[in-house]
C-alpha cells in the first residue's frame, strides 16, 4: 500500500495529512512515497500500482487501467517507428474495460478508496463538464458510496452509468462549467462534504500517473515524448510527477519525457499564458467559448498554470510544448485514428493525435523516438455492443443565484 508523506511542490514544506493547500504558497500537494522502487504488484489494473497510489486498500471491481500497445496504423500513416498507444476507455480486444470511456476513471477510483480508507462520513462534491461525473458516478454506483455531482445543464446527456445508479444526486447547473464549479465550492465548504479537489487531489494526480507508469511496465523504459489534449493539464502534471518517481528508481535513465500538451484554439487558456497574452486577448467570451469547440471538456478558465507543481513547471522542466488545435485539424485527425487504429476515440483525444501529426510535421519528434500518445477516452460505440447504458436523472437544477439550502433540504429529505 502506498506509504507517503505530504509535500508543497512550491516550498518544499512537509504538510499535515490530507492537506490541499500549503499555509505558505500556493504549491500543489505532493506524496512522497516511501517506496523508492519501480515494483508493480501482482494485482488487478491500476491497484498494480498500489506503491504509487495514496490508499491503503483495493476494490476488485474499480480501478480499471489504462491499456499500452504498440501502434502498427497510426504509427505507419506517420512514419514512426516506435509509437506507442496508451488507450483509456471501453476496447475488449485490447483489455481496456472502462465503462465510462475516459481516463477520469483513473482519478475516481483512488479518490473513492481514499475516503474509504480514512472512514469519512463526509460526502464528495464533484462539479464536472461530463467526462468526471459519469467516472463518480459509475465508480460510487460500484462501491455504494455517496456522491453530488455538478453538471452544466447542456451536459447531463453525458451522464450514464453501466449499473444500477447508487447514491448519486445530480445536481443540474443553469450556467457553464466554471458555474458548476463555484456551486460546488459553496455546497463543500458547509460541514459535512468534501470537494474532490481538482489538480490539488493526490489520489486525482497519482491515479492518472498511472498512464506512463503502465507505458514503464509493458515496455520497460520512459517514453521520450509524451502527447496528451488538456484542459486544466492535470494530466499533464501527473504524468511528469510519475516520470520523476521512475527516474528515482535509478534503472531507467536520467531524461524526463518531453511534454506535449494539446489544447482546442481558440478556447485555449493554457496555451494562451504560455504564448504570454494579454487578459485582452484572453477574452474567450467573445469567442463564445466553450460553444462551438470540438470538444467542450478542455475549456477550463481556471487551470493550475503558474501555481508551483502546475502545468508551467511541468512544461518547463520537461522542455515540452503547449499546441493550439483548431477544430478542423482535430476533426481530420479523429477520422485518421478511427481508420487507422479501428476503434472510436472521445473527440478531446482527437485533439492529441492531431498535436502529434503537428509534431511530426514540424520535426519536433524524431522517427525513431520513443513516443506516448494518451488517448484519454475512447470506444463509446463500441460499449454500446456489449453494455446497456442507464440515464442518470437530473435531481434538482440550480442557478448561481440559488441558494444551496435549498439542495441541503433535498438531501435531507
Ligand atoms: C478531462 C479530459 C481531458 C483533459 O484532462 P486534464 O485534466 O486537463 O489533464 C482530456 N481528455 C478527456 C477525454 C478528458 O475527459
Amino acid at each position: 500500500m502506498g506509504e507517503y508523506t505530504l509535500r508543497c511542490a512550491g516550498c518544499g514544506s512537509l504538510l499535515s495529512d490530507g492537506a490541499t493547500s500549503c499555509p505558505l504558497d500556493s504549491g500543489l500537494p505532493r506524496a512522497e512515497y516511501t517506496e523508492r522502487r519501480f515494483k508493480p504488484r501482482e494485482l488487478p489494473g491500476i491497484w498494480s500500482f498500489i506503491d504509487w497510489l495514496p490508499v491503503d486498500g483495493w476494490n476488485p471491481s474499480t480501478g480499471a487501467s489504462s491499456v499500452t500497445y504498440r501502434s502498427s496504423g497510426l504509427a505507419a500513416d506517420l512514419d514512426l517507428e516506435r509509437l506507442y498507444i496508451s488507450f483509456s476507455g471501453y476496447w475488449p480486444e485490447r483489455g481496456a474495460l472502462m465503462r465510462t470511456c475516459s481516463f477520469k476513471e483513473l482519478e475516481a477510483a483512488p479518490t473513492m478508496q481514499m475516503l474509504l480508507d480514512r472512514k469519512t462520513e463526509e460526502i464528495l462534491v464533484v462539479a464536472s463538464a461530463g467526462n468526471t461525473a459519469r467516472a463518480f458516478a459509475e465508480v460510487c454506483s460500484v462501491t455504494g458510496q455517496p456522491v453530488i455531482l455538478f453538471v452544466p445543464v447542456s451536459s447531463l446527456d453525458r451522464l450514464w452509468t453501466t449499473v444500477e445508479p447508487g447514491r448519486v444526486l445530480v445536481v443540474g447547473v443553469k450556467g457553464d462549467y466554471a458555474d458548476a464549479i463555484k456551486l460546488a465550492g459553496v455546497l463543500s465548504s458547509r460541514s459535512g462534504f468534501r470537494p474532490e479537489g481538482g489538480a490539488r487531489n493526490i489520489a486525482r494526480r497519482d491515479g492518472m500517473g498511472t498512464v506512463l507508469l503502465d507505458h514503464v511496465r509493458r515496455f520497460d523504459s520512459l517514453p521520450d515524448h509524451y502527447f496528451q489534449a488538456i484542459g486544466s493539464g492535470t494530466g499533464g502534471i501527473a504524468v511528469w510527477e510519475a516520470s520523476m518517481r521512475v527516474i528515482g528508481d535509478g534503472r531507467f535513465g536520467e531524461r524526463l519525457p518531453r511534454l506535449h500538451l494539446a489544447q482546442n484554439i481558440p478556447c485555449a487558456p493554457v496555451h494562451a499564458m504560455w504564448h504570454g497574452m494579454s487578459q485582452e486577448e484572453m477574452n474567450f467570451d467573445a469567442y463564445g467559448c466553450p460553444e462551438g469547440m470540438h470538444d467542450d471538456v478542455l475549456f477550463n478558465r481556471n487551470p493550475p498554470y503558474a501555481v508551483p507543481g502546475g502545468v508551467r513547471d511541468a512544461v518547463i522542466s520537461s522542455s515540452g510544448r503547449i499546441y493550439g488545435i483548431d477544430n478542423t485539424r482535430a476533426a481530420s485527425a479523429q477520422r485518421l485514428f478511427e481508420r487507422s487504429e479501428g476503434i472510436d476515440i472521445l473527440p478531446a483525444a482527437a485533439v492529441a493525435v492531431a498535436a502529434l501529426i503537428d509534431a511530426v510535421e514540424s520535426g519536433f519528434v524524431g522517427r525513431d523516438d520513443e513516443i506516448l500518445l494518451n488517448v484519454t477516452g475512447g470506444g463509446v460505440k463500441r460499449l454500446a455492443e456489449d453494455h446497456s447504458r442507464m440515464r442518470l436523472k437530473c435531481d434538482l437544477r440550480l442557478g448561481l443565484e440559488d441558494s444551496v439550502d435549498v439542495l441541503l433540504e433535498e438531501i435531507l429529505a
